[in-house]
């Protein structure tokens, strides 16, 4: 099989209301992507999000720095292709960023052609670890625009839709506000539900310190990015002073970053992204070393759950799939099944990224 061509996309998606953490506020998101043809007759997709402003970006770097390298290759040397384009002629302004979030789109259309050439879904072609449902967890309840009503009735609904796992944000300048939210959550769902809390980077060492020992009375299951991503000392401080878990991972950019996280004893739960740290191919890396160093992974949401729900699958230190349902009606033509607070296993050959042409057509921007 033989790459033939390529066609990159920007879409613009809006989510019928602002939803804000930390450290922004959210009322677009982009699918940034590039999809490639081959002479066998199958597309590829592959994409990764923004949340609402620098796709150009990665559009830019998909055009003139990788898709003229694909063309003429077979997508079964997937892996000889990440290198190339790694250490290609985008090394001397990437190895984090737009240039990595755009490899992540070649790299996840790649495998996508050869789980569609298997005619499979890309977790039985990667072998898998369970062909059974995958527990997950909702971060609707939590958003901090929320009213601490908000907060209440967006956990009850959840509850009754049969998720038993809920994340919540945190980070506020009042750290008393903070805790009064989560305890008001904490209080209606009870000890029985998963909690977390993710206050997104926002804290210097000794205000993550401080929130920590105070939330440590709700029984939360991970306290999430308290800190800058590339502090490892501070999170390990961070770890020695509290009880509650440390996650995080969703803007940690390399496998080596991940290898230093992990030699150090800093993370309890990895949340790799598939669409931050380069694609399928290094995102497996990370989970096997989690695995090897007997950490969970929960890879963060940052793919819209399409390609995860295949990954989660393939490796045995699984814990939650973290999910964010946001439309009704999704863009992809295969959406993720969510039933009673567990995911279904994807049964259609591929990815699961295919985009439909409705949604082409209507949020392409470029
Ligand atoms: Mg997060």
């Amino acid at each position: 099989m033989k790459i033939t061509g390529t066609d990159t996309f920007l879409l613009r998606t809006p989510l019928g209301g602002a939803i804000a953490d930390s450290m922004q506020s959210v009322e677009n998101l982009e699918i940034v992507g590039i999809r490639i043809s081959t002479d066998a007759g199958i597309t590829g997709t592959g994409y990764t999000i923004t949340v609402g402003y620098g796709g150009s970006v990665i559009q830019e770097v998909l055009d003139t720095l990788y898709a003229g390298e694909l063309t003429g290759r077979d997508p079964h040397d997937v892996r000889d292709i990440w290198q190339r384009l790694y250490f290609g002629k985008a090394h001397w302004i990437g190895r984090a960023g737009a240039t990595t979030m755009a490899q992540a789109a070649v790299d996840i259309a790649l495998w996508d052609i050869i789980a569609k050439a298997a005619e499979r879904p890309l977790w039985q072609v990667l072998g898998a670890a369970t062909a059974g449902t995958v527990p997950v967890y909702n971060t609707h309840a939590g958003w901090l625009n929320f009213s601490i009503p908000q907060l209440q009735d967006e956990a009850r609904r959840l509850l009754d839709q049969g998720y038993t796992a809920l994340k919540m944000k945190v980070g506020l300048p009042d750290g008393d506000e903070d805790y009064r939210r989560v305890r008001a959550v904490r209080d209606l769902v009870g000890e029985q539900c998963v909690l977390m809390a993710d206050a997104n980077q926002k804290w210097d060492l000794r205000q993550a310190t401080r929130a920590a020992q105070r939330l440590e009375e709700l029984g939360l299951a991970w306290l999430e990015e308290p800190l800058h991503p590339d502090d490892i000392p501070a999170h390990h401080a961070l770890k020695d002073a509290t009880s509650i878990p440390i996650a995080l991972g969703e803007h940690v950019y390399t496998t080596h970053a991940f290898r230093d996280y992990l030699a150090s004893g800093a993370v309890d739960v990895v949340q790799v992204d598939v669409c931050r740290i380069g694609g399928i191919t290094p995102w497996l890396e990370v989970a096997a070393m989690a695995n090897a160093h007997g950490v969970r992974v929960c890879p963060h949401a940052g793919d819209l759950m399409q390609v995860h729900q295949h990954l989660v699958r393939v490796i045995p230190n699984r814990w939650y799939l973290e999910v964010i349902p946001l439309w009704e009606v999704g863009p992809f033509q295969h959406q993720i099944r969510i039933e009673n607070g567990v995911c279904l296993p994807p049964v259609e050959p591929g990815a699961s990224t295919d985009i439909t042409s409705a949604a082409f057509e209507k949020f392409r921007i470029r």
